[in-house]
């Protein structure tokens, strides 16, 4: 949840903590220092590794390679992502996969189209070393190239197995603490199945992301697209960055 009022955040304070573990750099993914580190590369907060271990060792004995594609993603990661689409280096897609031509849109439009499937530098859910984008590798065919896109991970499609499973595990409470905050559509961000969040840390980071803060910080970085981003900021942060409250179960939340 986005808290709108700020009164009590004069200034940023870089290193102040703003979850019982965390500091404001830490939470805006511009400092590493919380994270450890898995093997491919990838890097969560402590406690979000053991529980993926463990959930991978589950999906491992019901025939799963359960492997992680996306972790940790840093603030400046997120800037070349995001400046990446705003100015055409970098395609934008539909929700059919289509490119949109960027340079017909309005900033607005282009605000809109980018954020459907990409967070703003420092609110990404994946800053915070809790969230990651999965697939299984072992339904994987020879030399195919992992797309994470909607038709692998519905009906039908080669992730769509591990996924059932995973849902299941969800509804009995025995999926490690991984829930799916982006499993529905609901105007905002594209449903994206293949995002799981560890809710014991994570409803942490949500409430401690407060709109002013963002704000500071964004202005201070270079945003394209910035006009527009700061002139809608609230209306943005609720559409896109908001998640249902009962996107885990009831007992993992403040
Ligand atoms: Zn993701």
């Amino acid at each position: 949840m986005i808290k709108h009022i700020d009164d009590h955040y004069p200034l940023v304070e870089e290193d102040r903590l703003v979850t019982e573990e965390l500091t404001v750099r830490q939470l805006t993914g511009r400092d590493e220092s919380h994270l450890v580190a898995l093997s491919g590369g990838h890097r969560l907060q402590a406690a979000a590794a053991d529980a993926f271990l463990s959930l991978q060792s589950m999906a491992l004995e019901e025939g799963y390679q359960l492997a992680i594609a996306s972790s940790f993603r840093s603030f400046e990661r997120q800037c070349v992502i995001w400046n990446g689409k705003a100015t055409g280096l970098r395609e934008v897609h539909d929700d059919q996969g289509r490119e949109i031509i960027m340079a017909r849109l309005s900033p607005g439009e282009k605000v809109h189209a980018i954020l459907r499937h990409s967070a703003l530098p420092g609110i990404s859910r994946h800053h915070w070393g809790t969230d990651i984008d999965i697939f299984d590798e072992a339904a994987m065919p020879d030399d195919y190239a992992l797309q994470l896109k909607p038709d692998e991970v519905t009906e039908g499609g080669i992730f769509d197995p591990l996924h059932c499973w995973l849902d299941e595990k969800m509804a009995m409470d025995q999926s490690c603490g991984f829930f799916r905050p982006y499993g529905i559509d609901r105007g905002g961000v594209a449903p994206e199945r293949w995002h799981l969040s560890y809710a014991p840390c994570a409803v942490h980071c949500e409430s401690a992301c407060s709109e002013g803060m963002l704000e500071r910080i964004l202005a201070g970085a270079d945003i394209a697209q910035w006009e527009f981003v700061s002139t809608y900021l609230p209306e943005l942060l609720r559409r896109y960055t908001e998640v249902p409250v009962d996107w885990c179960l009831k007992r993992y939340r403040n």
